[in-house]
């Protein structure tokens, strides 16, 4: 976007009063000075207040100064859901530095990538967890990103917090970055090969979980369960951690997203609100349904998004919960649109809502970008006080973004009668797992050099469970047998041997002798949909 334009933006952002001059750092030291005794952060070990969140973070802002990380740094980060995940990123910012949220399930190809775009200069993540060696996989990608100086863990950060170091007023204000700065660099569910980092300043990311918090009317009474990876922009900031602890009330880390973890936890918590994928919900109610050994009545705001909710599934959950529902539709790009309190269950089940800011501008377009009329189909696109005008250093994304500005989401929607959004799927290709993004050129690619596999389609499936599975299409060489098909987790095992990211599966396996052709003579791949979905 021309730069005349992107500072005119900001400028009337900061006239408007929706950006102000704070940072990540501020922003904790600020809430540890209101209500230093209230728990901020708990999870099944131990639990943080404010005020030893913001000695924690401060101490280790302090290691990794010594550790020679200079203001501006990028730090790769891929932490479980704890109270170590929160002090940390806290004490990333406060040395001024920028951590890239990865996701637990982020392997070798992802990690290599956000290093060839950031270069940053440590990494910190996981022990061995889960049976997974973490450490060793930091190391591999340390060995070809040869930024990376340091491989730090979990452990590190709990030492560097316990050393119990302060961080002097005139060390915090020589290290305090611009309030317009980025404070993470997020990871894009991706509309190309290559994952992008999505900057999110400082400023734009407190006004965004602030507005959304209100929006929620959330209290200082107010337990949130973050049940999704905590680095995922759905639960850090949309309203999750940074709202919660903007009222000063509590966030509980659950470490899996499984109904065995989540309900004790909301149980024994007294937990008000949760954010949820449809996917994990269904399984949550599944349980509900058979076992009633939890007290959930203690739910108020159940935010479900990151995929389409389907009105059995919401209709469901409002049976179970009533008056709980709301539909989120969020991107780690920015906007965010939520159904109302006053909404009625009919709206509530059946759209996302509205923008949080008054400061949202959207709009349904074709492929033209004019706008259509109310009803009609079109693409998303959106500007405001908390939507990026570009991603982290990817010149080659440009046409993610309209000349004035506006994001372009790749969602195909179109507006209610009420003025709501209704989201419907992609005008991309882009198949939705579970929540989790997944680009069929992408998996295309890697499976071109699976032995025996001579032609590969790669298609999004509509799937009760995840809302869509991974189907592969394949033509197998000339002399292959049907038995000789791969199966998916012949597939699934490839692909981890690549070191792609887990979540990036395949759920499905077809063999075809040659592809159905459009009258243009292109492979029909909405035949493969159907087929596939038959
Ligand atoms: P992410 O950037 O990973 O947060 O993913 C954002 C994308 O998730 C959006 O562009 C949509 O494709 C999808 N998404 C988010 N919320 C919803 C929703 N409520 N319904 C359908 N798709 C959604």
């Amino acid at each position: 976007m021309n730069e005349q334009i992107e500072a005119q933006l900001i400028k009337s952002y900061i006239d408007g009063g929706y950006w102000q001059d704070i940072t990540l750092g501020d922003f904790l030291r600020d809430c540890a000075r209101k209500w230093p005794k209230n728990i901020a952060v708990l999870d099944a070990m131990e639990s943080l207040t404010y005020e030893e969140l913001n000695k924690a973070s401060d101490s280790i802002a302090c290691y990794l100064a010594k550790l020679g990380i200079a203001c501006g740094d990028r730090i790769l980060f891929q932490m479980k859901n704890c109270v170590w995940h929160t002090a940390t990123l806290f004490g990333i910012a406060k040395a001024g530095a920028i951590p890239i949220m990865a996701l637990g399930a982020h392997r070798y190809k992802e990690l290599l990538s956000f290093a060839q775009r950031a270069n940053p200069v440590a990494f910190i993540t996981n022990e061995i967890y889960q049976g997974f060696n973490y450490p060793a996989l930091a190391k591999e990608v340390q060995l070809d990103a040869p930024s990376i100086r340091d491989v730090l863990t979990v452990s590190d950060m709990m030492r560097a917090a316990h050393e119990g170091n302060v961080l002097t007023a005139e060390q915090y204000a020589k290290r305090r970055p611009e309030f317009t700065d980025p404070c993470v660099l997020t990871c894009s569910g991706g509309s190309t090969n290559v994952p992008k980092l999505i900057p999110r300043r400082h400023t734009d990311y407190l006004y965004d979980a602030q507005t959304f918090a209100a929006f929620l009317d959330m209290k200082q009474s107010d337990v949130y369960l973050i049940a999704l990876p905590a680095s995922h922009n759905f639960v850090f900031g949309n309203p999750g951690v940074l709202g919660t602890l903007s009222l000063g009330a509590t966030a509980v880390m659950c470490e899996n997203p499984s109904p065995d973890e989540i309900l004790p936890m909301i149980d024994e918590h007294r937990v008000t609100i949760t954010a949820l994928v449809p996917a994990v919900l269904s399984a949550m109610l599944d349980t509900l349904s058979w076992d009633d050994a939890y007290d959930t009545t203690c739910l108020r705001l159940l935010l479900v998004g990151g995929a389409v909710l389907e009105e059995q599934l919401a209709r469901k959950t409002l049976q179970k919960f009533p008056g709980c529902l709301r539909q989120v539709f969020g991107t780690a790009e920015g906007i965010n649109f939520c159904t109302s309190a006053n909404d009625s269950d009919d709206i509530v089940v059946s759209c996302q809502g509205k923008p949080i800011s008054p400061a949202d501008k959207w709009r349904i377009v074709n492929e033209d970008l004019c706008e259509v009329a109310q009803g009609e189909s079109g693409e998303l696109i959106a500007l405001g006080a908390y939507t990026i005008q570009h991603y982290y250093n990817a010149p080659e994304a440009e046409d993610s973004f309209t000349a004035d500005g506006y994001y372009r989401t790749g969602d195909k929607a179109h507006v209610s009668a009420e003025g709501n959004l209704v989201v419907e799927g992609r005008v991309t290709e882009q198949i939705n797992r579970g929540g989790e993004k997944v680009m069929p050129s992408e998996i295309e690619g890697y499976l071109a050099a699976f032995p025996g596999i001579e032609e590969v389609q790669v298609v999004g499936v509509a799937d009760e469970l995840l809302g869509q599975r991974v189907c592969v299409y394949l033509i197998g060489e000339p002399e292959q047998t049907p038995e000789q098909t791969p199966t998916p987790m012949q597939l699934n095992s490839y692909l981890a041997n690549l070191g792609v990211a887990a979540h990036k599966s395949v759920d499905q396996v077809r063999s075809i002798d040659s592809w159905p052709l459009t009258s243009v003579g292109k492979i029909n791949r909405k035949l493969l949909c159907e087929w596939a979905a038959s």
